[in-house]
């Protein structure tokens, strides 16, 4: 079978943009009379809600397990400390600039109600905090609900860590065991999740096209301001609060960008923080002169952890969904995607498109499920056909907050070789 064959040789990102193509102008041309394809798109939504709770779960126990508890002295402290200030901020500007733009605005997919859930009954902030502790961790992992899951995943990864240090060769033992089995667990769901993604151009396209059928022309123009609202909160966060950092700490932004570009570039094509650590181990130890000691434990953590623009992306994205479905997010709900994102973040595994699966839960935690046959699985479905131009961008900024992290940490404890930035331009390898 040629066309077979074609599918699955050709690039998966041009067959998701071709999907997202092709539903656009099947919506067009065939108008309302397109519904008939939802079922495909129910499909890759059913596919999605089966994989994200597997690999949230998996993804942080292991990332948490991987903390050496040893390590975790000042220096480990502080990175940590930094990675989490820099996400908030991260949330908080992808907010601000849904507010601004408000993307989905007029968009109103029709029949809102069918995918609004319990968003009305949101409850408060101090409750939401006090709920993140699940009184029972199964029944929550049962019922999708994602912060007490992701509160039990963190400390039963940190118990792990603990006991794979123990003196006791036993105990030692079965820690590493029960990791061995999370990372294996973890390797297996990516692999699942690849699989998936085989199937998404063919979900996105019914998706898409079930939109443009009922909406016309018009359903581009939101895409777009999301796309734009979400490049403008990167860069903003690039300047300011990595700018600022850095010159709050005596280290010159312009330079380090300039000696970072090549593990931004990296991470911009190859959308992965994962796959440019070794870049940026190179740079931080021949162009940023950091000691071994600090990037050596501050790079991994953060391509592990720190996802700011994957936070900024899950920011404007909660706000689009809203509007899209005619019921713009509330105070109390954006609170609750700030926690939630930050933490969602954190449980981004650093390879290509996992801040949109995680999306999944950010909107679980504000009462909007990505339900089969809903509006909500409809907005969902425009952003993740425009997915790699968003993560493209997200994964560069991700990278270059661990970079920055590193810089500061570093300066911050006299473990950085002020000789390496000295001289004017950027010093080619200057130390090895
Ligand atoms: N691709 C991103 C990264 O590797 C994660 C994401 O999809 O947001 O950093």
């Amino acid at each position: 079978m040629k066309v077979l064959d074609w599918y699955f040789k050709s690039n998966l990102l041009i067959r998701i943009l071709l999907g997202l193509i092709l539903g656009a102008a099947a919506g067009l041309i065939f108008g309302p009379k397109i519904v008939w394809v939802s079922p495909l798109g129910d499909i890759f939504v059913r596919l999605l809600k089966m994989i994200v709770m597997p690999v949230v779960m998996f993804t942080l126990i292991v990332g948490a397990a991987s903390i050496h508890p040893a390590r975790l002295g000042r220096v480990g402290a502080k990175a940590l400390g930094f990675y989490m200030i820099t996400t908030a901020f991260a949330v908080a500007i992808g907010l601000i600039m849904g507010n601004i733009f408000q993307p989905g605005k007029g968009l109103e997919l029709a029949g809102a109600a069918s995918g609004f859930g319990k968003a009305l009954t949101q409850p408060s902030l101090i409750e939401t905090l006090v709920n993140i502790i699940p009184k029972n961790p199964f029944n929550a992992i049962a019922s999708g609900q994602i912060l007490p899951t992701i509160f039990f995943s963190l400390i039963f990864g940190i118990g792990i860590a603990y006991l794979r240090e123990s003196e006791d060769e036993r105990v030692k033992g079965s820690a590493d065991t029960v990791f061995r089995f999370f990372e294996g667990s973890a390797e297996v769901m990516y692999k699942v999740v690849n699989w998936m993604l085989q199937y998404a151009p063919i979900g996105v396209f019914a998706l898409i096209a079930v939109v443009f059928g009922k909406q016309g022309a018009e359903a581009f123009g939101p895409l777009g301001i999301v796309t734009f609202a979400v490049y403008l909160g990167l860069m903003t966060h690039m300047l300011l609060v990595y700018g600022g950092a850095l010159a709050i700490f005596g280290i010159n932004p312009l330079k380090f960008f300039r000696r970072a570009k090549e593990a931004m570039i990296t991470a911009f094509v190859t959308r992965s923080s994962g796959g440019t650590l070794p870049v940026s181990l190179d740079i931080a130890q021949k162009k940023l002169g950091v000691s071994k000691g600090v990037y050596s434990f501050t790079l991994p953590l953060g391509a592990t952890i720190n996802m700011d623009g994957t936070a900024i992306y899950q920011g404007v994205c909660a706000i689009f969904v809203g509007f899209a479905i005619g019921t713009p997010l509330t105070m109390g709900q954006q609170m609750t995607v700030i926690m939630t994102a930050v933490l969602a973040s954190v449980g981004t595994a650093g390879v290509p498109g996992a801040g949109a699966i995680m999306l999944l839960m950010v909107l679980n935690s504000v009462g909007l499920s990505v339900e089969p046959g809903t509006t909500v699985a409809m907005a969902y479905a425009m952003i993740f056909g425009i997915d790699a131009l968003l993560d493209m961008g997200r994964t560069a900024l991700n990278v270059t907050g661990d970079l920055t992290v590193t810089c500061v940490v570093a300066k911050s404890e006299g473990e950085i070789d002020e000789a390496c930035w000295e001289d004017v331009g950027v010093p080619e390898k200057a130390v090895s």
